[in-house]
C-alpha cells in the first residue's frame, strides 16, 4: 500500500471536484449533500467558508413562505479565506481572510450609485443574492460576485465569531437608527428581541440614544436586551407596550421606534408609541397587507415619518461594523448561543427554527476539506 504524496499547491485544473454545501429543495426539504465547487469568472471570487450562521429568513425558505428555486445552496453570512481570485479583482491576496456581507452590491448600476446598494440592478431587494439569486453560504465554498466591492480584510486581531454577524443581522439592526437619523438623548423603542432586534437595540446605545425600551416575552431575549443596551424590557404579554411606553416618556412618546419583526401588532405599537414628528424606523418582514390605522397615524397629520432599511452590504460597510467591534464598542459574540459543524447543519435548522434550547444565533463551523485527489471530480 503506497500513499500518494500530493504536492502542496495543487495544479489548477484539480481546484474543480466536489464540496459539501446545504441544498434547498423544497418546503421542509433541506439536506446536506455534495455538489459541484464554484470557480471564479471575471471579477468574481471563491471564498472557502470557515464560519457561517443560519438566519430567520432561512427559515422563512425552509418552510416554504420565502421562494426560492430548488437545488439552491441557501445562507448569506460568510467568514472565509480566499482560496481563488477571477480575472479583474485586484488588491486581493489568495489566502487572506475576508468577510462577505449578506447583501453583495455591484457599486456600478444606477440603484448602487443612488445609494441604494442594497437595492443593487434597480428591482427591490436586488442586493440580496446569496442564497436568493444565486447560491448561498451554507457550504465549504462561495462565489462571491463583484468580489471587489464585497470582501472586507478581516483584521487579524478578531476571530471569526466576532464578525460573523456583522454580515447581516448587525448591519440590519443597527441600520434602523441610523436609517431614523438618531440624535444623541433620543428615546428609543425597539419592538422585539429576536437576533436583529437584539442588535437594533445595541445600535440604539451606538448611536447615543438615551432611553432605550424594549419590548419581548422571551426570558432569554428579555436578558440579553438589558445586556445589549435596553434600559427597560417590557412583556408585551403583561402590559400594554405602547401605553407603557408613554408612561416613562412623561406622556410624550419615542422619538424613534424600531419595528424588529414584521408584524401587524408590532408596527401598530410601534406608531402608537411615537411622538408627533417622531420616526417608525422599520425592520420587519411583512407578509400580507400591512395598515396604518388613522387613529395611530393622527389621520394622517402627526407628521410622522417611517423608513424601512434592507441589510446594508458591501466592503466599506463591513469594514466600518468590524471597526466598532476592534474598538470594543460593541460585542456580539453572547448572541451565537450554540455552534453545529456544517455536517449537522440541519439538526441547527431545527433548533434555531423551533427557538429551542435558548438559542439566539447558531455558529456554523465549517472543516478545511481534504485535499482533492486526481478523479474526485468524478465522484
Ligand atoms: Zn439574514
Ligand atoms: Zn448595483
Amino acid at each position: 500500500m503506497s500513499t500518494a504524496v500530493l504536492p502542496k499547491s495543487l495544479p489548477k485544473d484539480l481546484k474543480t471536484g466536489i464540496m459539501k454545501a446545504l441544498v434547498f429543495h423544497g418546503p421542509n426539504h433541506i439536506e446536506v449533500e455534495n455538489v459541484p465547487r464554484p470557480r471564479p469568472g471575471y471579477g468574481e471570487a471563491v471564498i472557502r467558508v470557515t464560519l457561517t450562521t443560519i438566519c430567520g429568513t432561512d427559515i422563512h425558505i425552509l418552510k416554504g413562505e420565502y421562494p426560492v428555486k430548488p437545488g439552491l445552496i441557501i445562507g448569506h453570512e460568510a467568514v472565509g479565506v480566499i482560496d481563488e481570485l477571477g480575472p479583474g479583482v485586484s488588491g486581493y491576496a489568495v489566502g487572506e481572510r475576508v468577510l462577505v456581507g449578506a447583501i453583495t452590491p455591484c457599486g456600478q448600476c444606477s440603484s448602487c450609485l443612488n445609494g441604494n446598494w442594497a437595492q443593487c440592478g434597480g428591482t427591490p431587494v436586488g442586493g440580496w443574492r446569496f442564497g436568493n439569486t444565486i447560491h448561498g453560504a451554507q457550504a465549504e465554498y462561495l462565489l462571491v460576485p463583484y468580489a471587489q466591492a464585497n470582501m472586507a480584510s478581516i483584521p487579524d486581531d478578531l476571530s471569526d465569531e466576532q464578525v460573523i454577524l456583522l454580515a447581516d443581522i448587525a448591519s440590519t439592526g443597527f441600520s434602523a437608527s441610523e436609517s431614523a437619523d438618531v440624535q444623541l438623548g433620543d428615546s428609543v423603542a425597539v419592538m422585539a428581541q429576536g437576533p436583529i432586534g437584539l442588535c437594533a437595540t445595541a445600535g440604539a446605545k451606538l448611536k447615543g440614544a438615551g432611553l432605550i425600551i424594549a419590548s419581548e416575552s422571551n426570558p432569554v431575549r428579555k436578558e440579553m436586551s438589558l445586556r445589549m443596551g435596553a434600559n427597560v424590557v417590557l412583556d408585551p404579554k403583561s402590559v400594554d407596550v405602547a401605553a407603557e411606553i408613554r408612561r416613562l416618556t412623561n406622556g410624550r412618546g419615542v422619538d424613534v421606534a424600531i419595528e424588529a419583526l414584521g408584524t401587524q401588532p408590532t408596527f401598530e405599537t410601534a406608531l402608537r408609541a411615537l411622538r408627533p414628528g417622531g420616526t417608525l424606523s422599520s425592520l420587519g418582514v411583512y407578509s400580507g397587507k400591512l395598515n396604518v390605522p388613522a387613529d395611530a397615524f393622527a389621520a394622517g397629520l402627526g407628521d410622522y415619518k417611517i423608513v424601512t432599511t434592507l441589510c446594508p452590504g458591501g466592503k466599506e460597510r463591513m469594514r466600518r461594523l468590524m471597526e466598532l467591534v476592534r474598538q470594543k464598542r460593541v460585542d456580539l459574540t453572547p448572541l451565537l448561543t450554540h455552534t453545529f459543524w456544517l455536517s449537522d447543519i440541519t439538526d441547527a435548522y431545527a433548533l434555531f427554527s423551533k427557538q429551542q434550547d435558548g438559542v439566539l444565533k447558531v455558529a456554523v463551523k465549517i472543516n478545511e476539506p481534504k485535499p482533492l485527489k486526481p478523479g474526485d471530480e468524478q465522484r
